[in-house]
């Protein structure tokens, strides 16, 4: 693994900027690499996959570190509101979900009281020590062979709409195949 000093670096590149949100980000996956004992992310790609619960500056930096994408189908998006992420191995099975305690800010205050908030946060979030940032929970996940990265599996047409649907994202209603979009799961509408 690299140091927190070179993730960091690269998380500032990356993601366009240093935040506290970075920092965070950075303790968080390189605790979730240790407890897993992964020591290059890059090097074993194949073997981890990452749930992320919050679309935010952590996640980026969480990405980076475990070396997870979303194009590589390594990484998974729950929007849950949450600065939380999961680590599963799929060589042993085993999974570890790290969260930020909400704690943590207070402590990064108390640290540096006489700096800026997001300031002090960022030097805090980077030595205060995994115990006062983190709670540690192993869990079980179970990562459906479709949701695999790799998998090969028949695309569908949807009966509505023609397009086709991978992964088998497809649902059954009323006897015909459609997309979610079809199925009434629509997160947009159409204008003309
Ligand atoms: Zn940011
Ligand atoms: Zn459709």
């Amino acid at each position: 693994m690299k140091t927190l000093a070179e993730y960091l670096e690269l998380a500032t590149q990356t993601h366009g900027h240093i935040c506290a949100g970075q920092v965070l980000g950075v303790r968080l996956a390189m605790l979730g690499m240790r407890e897993l004992g992964i020591d290059d992310p890059v090097a074993e790609r194949k073997r981890l996959v990452t749930y992320v619960e919050i679309d935010r500056c952590v996640t980026d930096a969480v990405a980076l570190v475990a070396n997870c994408r979303l194009g590589k189908r390594a990484l998974k998006f729950r929007d849950w509101g949450k600065v939380a992420a999961t680590f599963v191995d799929l060589k042993t099975g085993r999974a570890v979900r790290i969260a930020a305690k909400e704690s943590s800010k207070q402590a990064a205050r108390e640290m540096f009281p006489e700096l800026e908030k997001e300031t002090g946060q960022q030097r805090a979030y980077a030595q205060l020590p995994d115990e006062t940032l983190f709670e540690k929970q192993w869990v079980r996940v179970e990562v459906l062979p479709e949701d695999l990265p790799g998998f090969k599996g028949p695309r569908v047409a949807c009966a509505q709409c023609g397009e086709g649907i991978n992964f088998k994202r497809e649902v059954i209603k009323d006897g015909r195949t459609l997309c979610r979009c079809c199925a009434g799961e629509k997160y947009y509408e159409t204008v003309s």
